[in-house]
């Protein structure tokens, strides 16, 4: 049996990755670019430092600087008016995985018009839109180089998932200098979000050969720093192997898929406004628990892949050690429960089974080692609380 694997065109990869930027776009035959990130970007520099180096070039560019954490369909409107009226022949998606994955939206809406929910999963999203290059400012989401954006639709709070070579950005300028800035938080959340990518990857049903290699490769990338990085934000070496781990392991959920945890994720992301990488958190060892009994051998080779077990250290034992990181990391990382994050418990109550079709609609649950019934995800959301 074949596998298909699509991958970004160029990624380049280091410090200093980002000041490309100007060469690439020229290289490209581009001439217009509008780069689509957040304020925050703005307030850091990192947006007028790309437009200089743009400028270096004699490139003009301009800036929609709108998008918002967890991007809604109404964040990206006015993104995508722009480059309905504008001229724009290439899109710079410049910051975390939620500038990305709005930047992904608007060139796929830009060019083709609709609606959000007409390219939502299981519909794949095949139609090329503008061109993007993708600069990831945190080492969480690897949107930089998966075929997936994650827009929140307004009118009902589901968090859509969609899918598709359309959404794969041709160059990505992996460049970790950029996430020295992370706060502590935001860089727990989202280095834990890179390490599920990883593991869930390695375990779903749709794991192959290419996926496993770029799986086992960011276990051993970001097991061992994230405690690093969430202690000391300027320690160099963790960053890169983080930046490096978070890039490998979008590889591999984008050619294999992610499971259950992302699948509760979302609804749990959409209805109560935590962030992401905080949500799988939440989830990652309730989940692991739950679909151990049915992947045994890979779970426990998973925790040999992030130094956690031995290559002697049986299965049973191995996971055993497994379990008891993921609840350590949770501890040191300081993950809030849901009643911690805020969230009421009658709210977290009122719509479980909403939570569990959602999860399942998404396709994720599908994936699992064990595929888990609407019934046995209310059971898993009941046990966080
Ligand atoms: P984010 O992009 O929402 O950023 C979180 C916060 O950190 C923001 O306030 C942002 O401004 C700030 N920030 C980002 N980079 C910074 C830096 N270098 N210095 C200081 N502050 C910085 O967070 P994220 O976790 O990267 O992305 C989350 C989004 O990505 C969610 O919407 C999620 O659903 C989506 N996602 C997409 C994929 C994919 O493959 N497309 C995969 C996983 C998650």
């Amino acid at each position: 049996m074949s596998t298909q694997i699509i991958l970004p065109r160029i990624l380049e990869i280091g410090a200093g990755a980002s000041r490309k930027i100007g060469a690439m776009v020229k290289d490209m035959n581009c001439q217009r670019p509008l780069i689509v990130t957040d304020k925050v970007m703005r307030q850091l520099g990192y947006v007028e430092r790309v437009r200089a180096d743009l400028s270096a070039m004699n490139i003009d560019s301009d800036v929609f600087d709108e998008t918002v954490p967890e991007p809604t369909t109404r964040s990206i409107e006015a993104g995508v008016e722009l480059v309905k009226n504008g001229q724009y022949d290439v899109i710079i998606g410049l910051g975390g995985g939620s500038p990305i994955d709005s930047a992904k939206a608007i060139s796929i809406l830009g060019k083709y018009g609709g609606q959000m929910r007409d390219y939502k999963f299981p519909r794949l999203v095949t139609e090329p839109g503008l061109p993007i290059i993708a600069i990831p400012t945190t080492a969480g989401t690897g949107s930089e180089a998966t075929r997936v954006t994650v827009i929140t639709d307004d009118t009902n709070d589901e968090k859509m998932l969609c899918v598709g070579i359309g959404f794969m950005p041709t160059v990505a300028l992996v460049d970790y200098e950029l996430t020295l800035s992370v706060p502590a938080r935001t860089t727990a959340d989202t280095g834990i979000d890179a390490l599920t990518h990883a593991l869930e990857a390695y375990v779903s049903k749709k794991a192959n050969a290419f996926s496993d290699i770029q799986a086992v490769a960011a276990m051993k990338l970001l097991a061992p720093n994230l405690r690093r990085v969430f202690n000391n934000g300027q320690d160099r070496e963790a960053r890169e192997a983080m930046m490096l781990g978070s890039t490998l392991a979008g590889i591999a959920f984008s050619n294999a898929s992610v499971a259950l945890v992302h699948g509760m994720s979302r609804p749990i992301g959409a209805f109560y406004h935590v962030p992401h990488g905080l949500s799988n958190a939440m989830l990652l060892p309730a989940v692991t628990e739950y679909s151990i009994p049915a992947a045994e051998h890979r779970y426990a080779n998973a925790a040999r892949a992030m130094g956690i077990a031995q290559a002697s250290d049986s299965d049973a034992s191995a996971n055993q050690r497994l379990m008891a990181e993921l609840y350590a990391i949770n501890r040191e990382l300081e993950v809030p429960t849901p009643a911690e994050f805020g969230i009421s418990r009658s709210q977290f109550f009122a719509n479980l089974s909403i939570k569990a079709d959602q999860a399942l609609a998404s396709g994720s649950p599908a994936n699992n080692p064990r595929v888990p019934s609407a019934d046995d995800i209310i059971e898993i959301y009941k046990q966080l609380w």
